[in-house]
C-alpha cells in the first residue's frame, strides 16, 4: 500500500469573483520511504500540491489516501490531529518561535501530540543536526543554516512518518544548503518519507525520484538512480501503520501546554511592555479605585457604627424642623427652648434622661495656636447617654452649667491641634475670645472621609447660649442664645420608645399649635430610623460604587480586546504555524484566553497593590479609616481574570478559527 495516493486532485482558488485552477487533475503515488522532489517553475503549483498533501489545505474534487485512509475531507481539527502524530514540516521561511529558545521551539510540536516526549529528545535532536551547543539560543542568535536545522529538529518531535519540506533551501546560502540537503537524505536513509519541494535541479539532484509539473499538471515522473549525498540505508525502519494515529480527538488541554502558553504569554507580554502597561491602564485604575471606596466606604460604615452603638439603643433624638427640611428640601421650621427640655422630661414616667443642645462653629486659640472647630453647648447628662465619660479630667458639673461656668471638654483632635503632647488639663484656652479652663479629654471616637467626630468641644448648655451667644434654628442672631438645635431622650427600655415618641408628638404639635391638618413642624427619630436611614445611604453608596466598577470594568475590557486584537493580528504567522504543527482550534483558543487573563491580572494586581497603598496613606496621613477587606481583594482578582477572559474570548476565537495555510502567508 503507497503511504501517499492522490486521485485526480484538482484545486481552484477563489480570486476575486471568479476562480482559478491552479491544479488540474493530479493522480500520483508515493510509496513509503521514497524521497520525492517536486519541480517546476514558479506559479505552477508545486507549493499548492504540498499543501494538500500536508493536510493544510483541502483539494477542491479529487480522493486523498495517506497511509490507506480518506483524508481529502478532513475537519480542521482531524487535520491538526493527524498532521501532529504523522507529518513534519520544514518551510522556507524557517518560522521558528521568536524570543524562544532553540529547544523550545524543537518541543513546540510535542505539546500538541498528546504524548510526553522528553526535553531530553529535543535535546538529542538538536544534537543530531550539529546544534548541542545552541539549545539555548533565540532564532535571532543563529543563522539562517542553524535556523533551518532547528526547523528540522523541530519536524522530527514526533517522530513523524512522512517529511514536507517546502523549497528548504530557498532562503540559504549554497553551502548551508548542502547541509540541510545532506540530513533530509540522511532522514530518509532512516526510513522516513520525504518530499521537498523546489525548482532548482541542482537541489532536485539529492532526491531518488522528480516529478516535474507545469501548470498544475504532472510533466514527467523520473527515477534518479544516482541521487546526490546518497546515504546507504542505516536501520530503516517501515513506518507502522498504528490506528492511534487516526483518533479524531485532539487531545485535551495538557499542563504542558499551559506551561509552555503561560511561558509565551508573559514573553509577548514583557516583549511590549509599554504596550502592554497602557493597555492594562483601564483595569488598573477600575481595580484600584473600587478596592479604595470599599475601604472607604467600609471605615465609614465601621465608624458609624461605633458611633451608633457609643449611643446606646434606646435613644430619641429630636430636631426642630420637619422631616421635608431634614433632608435638605424646604419645610417649616420651629423652635426647641429649654424650657421645652423641662416639660418633656416629665411627660412620661419612661424617660430617664433628657439633653438639649446647641452647637455652633468657633475659632479656638492656645498660645500661638489656633484651630476652628465645632462647639457644643449640652447639659450634664449627655456624657453618660453618649458613653462620652472623659478619659482624663473630668465633665462639667450640674452647678457649672447653673453658674454659667467657662469650661470646656476638649475631643482628640482639638488637643492635638492646640497642645500637641503637652497635659491639657488645667490650661485656659480662649473660644471665641472668652477664655475657658480645660477639664477633660473626651474617648477618641475616630474619622471618616467626611467626618471627624474628635475635632469637637464641649461645653455647659448655658455657658454656650450665654457666654458664646450660640443659638439654635428658629432663634434670631445676636439676641444670645435661647433655642436648641437638637434635644435627646433616653428611655429605660427599647418598649417604651414608641409610646415615649408619640407623647412628644402630641405635645410639641399642642405647644406649636399645629391644626390637624398641618404635618409636623419638627422631628422625632429613634434609633432604628437612624440606623436604617444609614444603610440606606450605604446601599446608595454600595450601588454608586457598582456603577463605577461596571463602567471601568468595560472600559478596561475594551482595552485588553483592543490589545488582543493587535496581538493577533501581529501573530497569525505564529497561530498559522503552532496550527501547522497540530494545533487544534481548542489549543489556539486556550493560549490567546491565557495571555488575556495574563495580562488582565496583570493589571489587577497592579491595582489591587495601589488600591492598597491609596487606602494606607488616608488611614495614616489623612486620618480617614479605610479598611480592606481579603473580600474586596478577592473580588479585584476575580473580576480582572473574569475581564480577560470575557474580553480576550473574540480575539482568542478569531486566532483560533484562522487557516494554518492563509495564517502561515499571512504578511
Ligand atoms: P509554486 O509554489 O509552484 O510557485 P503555488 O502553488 O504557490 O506555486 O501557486 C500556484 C498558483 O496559484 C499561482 O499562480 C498563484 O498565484 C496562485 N495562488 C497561490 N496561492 C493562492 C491563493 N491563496 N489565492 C489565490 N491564488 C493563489
Ligand atoms: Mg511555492
Amino acid at each position: 500500500m503507497p503511504i501517499i495516493k492522490l486521485e485526480n486532485i484538482r484545486h481552484s482558488y477563489k480570486v476575486g469573483s471568479g476562480s482559478l485552477l491552479v491544479l488540474k487533475g493530479i493522480d500520483l503515488s508515493i510509496e513509503q520511504g521514497e524521497f520525492v522532489a517536486i519541480m517546476g517553475p514558479s506559479g505552477s503549483g508545486k507549493s499548492t500540491l504540498l499543501q494538500i498533501l500536508g493536510l493544510l489545505e483541502r483539494p477542491s474534487q479529487g480522493k486523498y489516501f495517506l497511509l490507506g485512509k480518506d483524508v481529502s475531507d478532513l475537519s480542521d481539527d482531524e487535520g491538526a490531529s493527524l498532521r501532529s502524530k504523522t507529518i513534519g514540516f520544514v518551510f522556507q521561511m524557517f518560522n521558528l518561535l521568536s524570543r524562544t529558545s532553540a529547544v523550545d521551539n524543537v518541543l513546540l510540536p510535542a505539546i500538541y501530540s498528546g504524548n510526553a516526549v522528553p526535553i531530553s529528545k529535543a535535546k538529542e535532536l538538536l544534537a543530531d543536526v550539529g546544534l548541542q551547543d545552541r539549545e539555548e539560543h533565540k532564532p535571532n542568535q543563529l543563522s539562517g543554516g542553524q535556523q533551518q536545522r532547528v526547523a528540522i529538529a523541530r519536524s522530527l518531535i514526533n517522530s513523524p512518518k512522512i517529511i514536507f519540506a517546502d523549497e528548504p533551501t530557498g532562503n540559504l546560502a549554497s553551502d548551508q544548503a548542502e547541509e540541510i540537503l545532506r540530513k533530509l537524505s540522511e532522514l530518509n536513509a532512516r526510513g522516513i518519507t520525504v518530499i521537498m519541494v523546489t525548482h532548482e535541479p541542482d537541489i532536485a539532484a539529492y532526491a531518488k525520484r522528480i516529478i516535474k509539473i507545469k501548470d498544475g499538471a504532472i510533466q514527467s515522473d523520473e527515477k534518479n538512480l544516482n541521487p546526490k549525498g546518497f546515504v546507504s540505508e542505516k536501520s530503516a525502519v517501515p513506518p507502522s501503520l498504528n490506528g492511534n494515529d487516526y483518533s479524531h480527538l485532539p487531545p485535551k488541554l495538557s499542563l504542558l501546554e499551559i506551561k509552555e502558553n503561560s511561558l509565551s504569554a508573559l514573553r509577548a507580554i514583557s516583549a511590549n511592555k509599554t504596550r502592554s502597561f497602557l493597555s492594562v491602564l483601564g483595569i488598573l485604575i477600575g481595580v484600584c479605585s473600587v478596592i479604595a471606596m470599599l475601604a472607604i466606604g467600609r471605615g465609614a460604615q465601621k465608624s458609624i457604627e461605633a458611633r451608633i452603638s457609643g449611643l446606646g439603643s434606646n435613644l430619641i433624638m429630636i430636631w426642630p424642623f420637619s422631616s421635608s427640611a431634614f433632608h435638605g428640601g424646604t419645610g417649616s421650621v420651629s423652635r426647641l427652648s429649654i424650657p421645652d427640655v423641662e416639660e418633656i422630661s416629665h411627660l412620661s414616667s419612661h424617660i430617664i434622661a433628657v439633653n438639649g443642645e446647641v452647637s455652633g462653629s468657633a475659632q479656638v486659640v492656645y498660645k500661638d495656636k489656633n484651630t476652628n472647630t465645632e462647639v457644643d453647648g449640652d447639659m450634664t447628662s449627655f456624657a453618660p447617654m453618649h458613653s462620652d465619660e472623659p478619659y482624663y479630667g473630668r465633665f462639667f458639673t450640674q452647678e457649672e452649667n447653673d453658674e454659667v461656668a467657662r469650661v470646656a471638654v476638649l475631643g482628640q483632635t482639638v488637643v492635638n491641634n492646640l497642645f500637641g503632647k503637652a497635659d491639657p488639663v488645667g490650661k485656659r484656652i480662649k473660644i471665641n475670645r472668652v477664655s475657658f479652663e480645660v477639664i477633660g479629654i473626651l474617648p477618641p471616637k475616630g474619622s471618616s472621609a467626611w467626618h471627624d467626630q474628635d475635632d469637637v468641644i464641649v461645653i455647659p448648655l448655658k455657658t454656650a447660649m450665654m457666654r458664646l451667644g450660640l443659638n439654635g434654628w428658629g432663634g434670631s442672631i445676636g439676641h444670645g442664645g435661647r433655642y436648641l438645635n437638637r434635644m435627646e431622650v433616653e428611655c429605660d427600655t427599647p418598649q417604651s420608645i414608641d409610646g415615649v415618641m408619640s407623647k412628644i408628638k402630641t405635645f410639641l404639635r399642642t405647644r406649636h399649635h399645629l391644626p390637624a391638618y398641618k404635618d409636623d413642624d419638627f422631628t422625632v427619630r429613634n434609633m432604628q430610623d437612624i440606623q436604617s436611614a444609614l444603610t440606606g445611604t450605604t446601599k446608595t453608596f454600595g450601588i454608586l460604587l457598582g456603577i463605577v466598577a461596571a463602567i471601568s470594568i468595560l472600559v478596561g475590557g475594551i482595552g485588553i480586546m483592543n490589545i488582543m486584537l493587535v496581538s493577533v493580528t501581529e501573530r497569525t504567522r505564529e497561530i498559522g504555524l503552532r496550527k501547522a504543527v497540530g494545533a487544534p482550534r481548542r489549543a489556539i483558543l486556550t493560549q490567546f484566553l491565557i495571555e488575556s487573563a495574563f495580562l488582565s491580572l496583570l493589571g489587577g494586581t497592579i491595582g489591587v497593590l495601589l488600591g492598597i497603598g491609596i487606602s494606607f496613606m488616608m488611614t495614616h496621613y489623612a486620618g480617614w479609616s479605610a479598611i480592606v477587606t481579603p473580600q474586596s481583594i478577592l473580588l479585584a482578582f476575580g473580576c480582572s481574570a473574569m475581564i480577560g477572559i470575557v474580553f480576550g474570548f473574540w480575539p482568542a476565537r478569531k486566532a483560533s478559527l484562522l487557516s494554518p495555510i492563509e495564517a502561515l502567508r499571512y504578511e
